[in-house]
């Protein structure tokens, strides 16, 4: 295995002096030395072949012995020198001070095709930051954030990448529903990559305990080495830095809601520096098309993550993020200029994502009633998201007539689509026909362009659910099932016809399926 080690992060930034693994503060430091635990039976479940190109590896570089030993953190390459990340952040909305890697561990990093990875094992095992948990996952978890992660990245959303995904061969306890009723589960490892895992809770810690000369180092760092397009540190630069992060992380959040991707848990520590998802915990997909769904159970109270909110969220932790780096700034007016921006760009980007899903090149001053009109008929009774839409694009403007028709498969209770609710769909496809009649191109023409917008298969709740149970049973079929169907997700793809419906009756209420805890 031959591999382009190319470390950065735990060279250049400052190292926590104690290398003993006991749990503790760890101040002026980015991270802490650690080796990964070893595990009793290791076995490669799955390897993404994509992700090993871009590492520069093969397919049988992925059979070897050294491949399993390395990703699952019984080997350790030479001149390598493993480490758990330090980092702090508001989780719900509170400050909740350091909280760091607990149960990542950072191999190395790999330069190959001009392009940067820092490769990282979820599972691996406690470090300082473990507080008071194990530092290992558990395989559902892990089958859900390789799974995702992956089909983010074909569905064309910024997000951290998974290379392997393995079992660890240990048992892990775990209290899935948090009501006192602990199992043991099969532990798990997924080795996941992204050009940098440094989140807002990175330099929240420093400013946290006014460890300027830390924060500065950081930000430097940081754009040195993974905004270096927008020249070097100082002030003006630390604004243009601010201001780059507030649009990647707007442009993340606009794809996640074109998707109907629910994060769940937006704390500042899962927030990206870079604006990739990441940290795959209680995610997950709408079903019925519905602002006020969250899957995490731990927020079922206030629902701060619900899918509807997600924007302002975004902006909230931005706001977090300001008031992290504003003292390397001094001048809080640039910075709350970039925040009044987000507000902006958010209602223009939403409009123009929204009309790219319903097929309009052109603008036209009624598309935002237009639209506000659909999303509120879309929840008067349980819509489907992904089968609306994809199947809208199956709509001919000739014929209005027929639009509810088209997407009836998207209901899911179609007896409810009667009287009113039955009249404002007839005369929402009016409108559109309308509207669509007053744009060029033929129905094919759109249908085409609405299909590379509106995936046809995204990675239900019910499905990765299924997949983990039969993987629990050891069977991975499902596994890699989805993982390759979930590489072409805007393809029609027949033979995976079964996959494009509603999620089933018996998956309603089922753990897993449409509500997850933080457990993981
Ligand atoms: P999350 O909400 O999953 O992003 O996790 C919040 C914090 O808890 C992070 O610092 C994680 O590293 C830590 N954490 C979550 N699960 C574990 C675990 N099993 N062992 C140690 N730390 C954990
Ligand atoms: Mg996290």
């Amino acid at each position: 295995m031959n591999l382009n080690i190319k470390d950065i992060f735990n060279k250049e930034l400052p190292a926590d002096l104690i290398k003993d693994n006991s749990r503790r503060q760890v101040i002026e430091a980015c991270f802490s030395f650690v080796t990964p635990k070893h595990t009793a039976k290791p076995e490669l479940l799955h390897v993404s072949s994509e992700m090993l190109e871009n590492l520069g590896l093969s397919e049988s570089d992925a059979e070897s012995k050294d491949f399993l030993n390395v990703f699952t953190g019984n080997k350790v390459l030479e001149e390598t020198n493993p480490y758990a990340m330090c980092y702090g952040g508001h989780q719900f909305g509170n400050w909740a001070g350091q909280l760091g890697d607990g149960r990542a561990i950072n191999l190395f990093e790999v330069e190959h095709n001009k392009s940067n990875w820092q490769v990282q094992l979820k599972g691996a095992g406690e470090t300082p930051y473990s507080r008071h948990a194990d530092g290992l996952a558990v395989l559902r978890s892990s089958v859900r954030e390789y799974l995702c992660s992956e089909a983010m990245f074909h569905l064309g959303v910024p997000t951290t990448r998974a290379l392997s995904l393995a079992l660890s061969g240990d048992n892990v306890l775990r209290d899935v529903m948090y009501d006192g009723n602990s199992a043991y589960e099969k532990g798990a490892i997924v080795c996941r990559t992204a050009e940098t895992f440094l989140r807002f809770g990175s330099y929240q810690i420093f400013a946290s305990r006014q460890d300027e000369i830390n924060l500065k180092k950081l930000v430097d760092y940081t754009i040195k080495n993974h905004f270096t397009h927008i020249g070097e540190p100082s002030k003006e630069v630390y604004i243009t830095f601010f201001k780059e992060v507030s649009e990647r992380t707007l442009d993340m959040i606009i794809h996640w809601q074109r998707v109907g991707f629910v994060h769940g848990v937006m704390n500042t520590d899962n927030m990206s520096i870079l604006g990739l998802t990441i940290d795959y915990g209680p995610y997950g997909w709408l079903e019925g098309y519905e602002y006020g769904w969250t899957p995490n159970t731990t927020d079922r109270q206030n629902k701060r993550y619900r899918y509807g909110n997600q924007p302002n969220i975004g902006l909230w932790n931005l706001i977090q993020l300001a008031n992290a780096i504003y003292p390397l700034i001094d001048a809080a007016e640039p910075l709350e200029a970039i925040l009044n921006q987000y507000k902006t760009d958010f209602e223009v980007k939403l409009l123009n994502m929204m009309c790219s899903k319903l097929g309009f090149l052109n603008k036209d001053e009624n598309d935002q009633k237009l639209i506000l009109e659909l999303e509120d008929i879309l929840h008067l009774t349980e819509t489907d998201m992904t089968i609306f839409f994809r199947n809208l694009s199956n709509f001919e403007k000739e014929k209005p007539s027929e639009g509810l028709h088209v997407i009836s498969d998207a209901f899911y209770k179609p007896d409810e689509v009667t009287g009113n609710i039955e009249k404002r769909w007839k005369s929402w496809f009016e409108e559109y026909a309308k509207r669509l009649r007053q744009e060029s191109f033929s129905n094919d023409e759109r249908k085409d362009k609405m299909n590379t917008i509106n995936p046809k298969y995204v990675l239900r709740n019910y499905m990765a659910q299924l997949a983990i149970d039969d993987a629990d049973n050891g069977d991975y079929k499902l596994i890699d099932e989805l993982f390759n169907m979930l590489r072409k997700p805007y393809d029609e793809q027949p033979e995976y016809r079964k996959w494009f419906a509603k999620r089933p009756e018996w998956a309603r209420h089922k753990v897993g399926c449409s509500m997850l805890s933080c457990s993981s």
